[in-house]
């Protein structure tokens, strides 16, 4: 089975667009969605329609709880803030009902889901560090996990010992555990631009990293135009 695994879309169509349809490419069968569907991005609205289309395995990001008032967003920056706040303008009921009851975590044919952290992921900390991966190891019983939340793709391998690794491909060893960041479609952070994807195949074992290229300037018009804070436009092309 081929799982393509997606999260930090943030509202960015142009860059879902351009991962759904290398993941068709791909011959996925199955997806997966780690959360923060909306926020930031000009399309809230049309990005919850594509990832429902595809998948019903989706979780909560803050972003998601924020634009249904389920946080609060006095700990966000002022951007993240103003997004929010026009976001909750865009939604629908439907989309609000629907985000409001995504899970925070989940368990797909034992993979475990989560947006921020296995261990109390309502409070949507960070896995930083091989400590903070450690925390996270003992809190799920799966021997594979698919986090997002700091849009930089790491993976966190345990075995006898625990380390990380920013291999764009990795094999899956028998005996030993992974938390592995998928990155994000919608406002990658990791100094490339390109949109970000996981496809995990469960025969060959192994997880491979992908990015896409997308129409950014076309996304940055759209944030302009919205009158989202210029700096979510801004950031998309440096990947940052
Ligand atoms: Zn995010």
């Amino acid at each position: 089975m081929k799982y393509g695994i997606i999260t930090d879309i943030h509202g960015n169509l142009e860059a879902l667009e351009s991962v759904l349809s290398a993941l068709s490419e791909e011959g996925v069968d199955k997806y997966i969605c780690c959360g923060d569907i909306v926020g930031y991005g000009a399309d809230p609205g049309e990005c919850i329609r594509l990832v429902r289309e595809r998948t019903s395995q989706i979780v909560a990001g803050n972003h998601d709880h924020a634009a249904v008032e389920l946080i609060d967003t006095k700990n966000f920056n002022p951007t993240a803030q103003d997004a929010v706040r026009w976001t909750q303008e865009q939604l629908t009921q439907e989309e609000t009902e629907f985000l409001a009851n995504l899970p925070m975590s989940l368990v797909t044919d034992g993979l475990f889901i989560v947006h921020a952290t296995p261990f109390q992921p309502e409070k949507w900390e960070y896995i930083r560090t091989t400590y903070d991966a450690f925390r996270s190891f003992k809190a799920f019983a799966e021997s594979l996990c698919f986090v997002g939340h700091s849009h930089t793709p790491v993976t966190f391998i345990s075995n006898k010992s625990l380390r990380f690794s920013f291999d764009e491909e990795t094999e899956i060893k028998e005996g030993h555990r992974y938390i592995m960041n998928v990155g994000s479609v919608g406002q990658p952070r990791d100094g490339n631009p390109l949109a970000c994807f996981v496809i995990y195949d469960s025969e060959k074992n192994t997880l491979e990293l992908k990015r896409v290229e997308y129409d950014i300037k076309k996304a940055q018009e759209k944030i302009i135009e919205a009158g989202l804070p210029e700096y979510c436009a801004k950031r998309l092309e440096s990947g940052s």
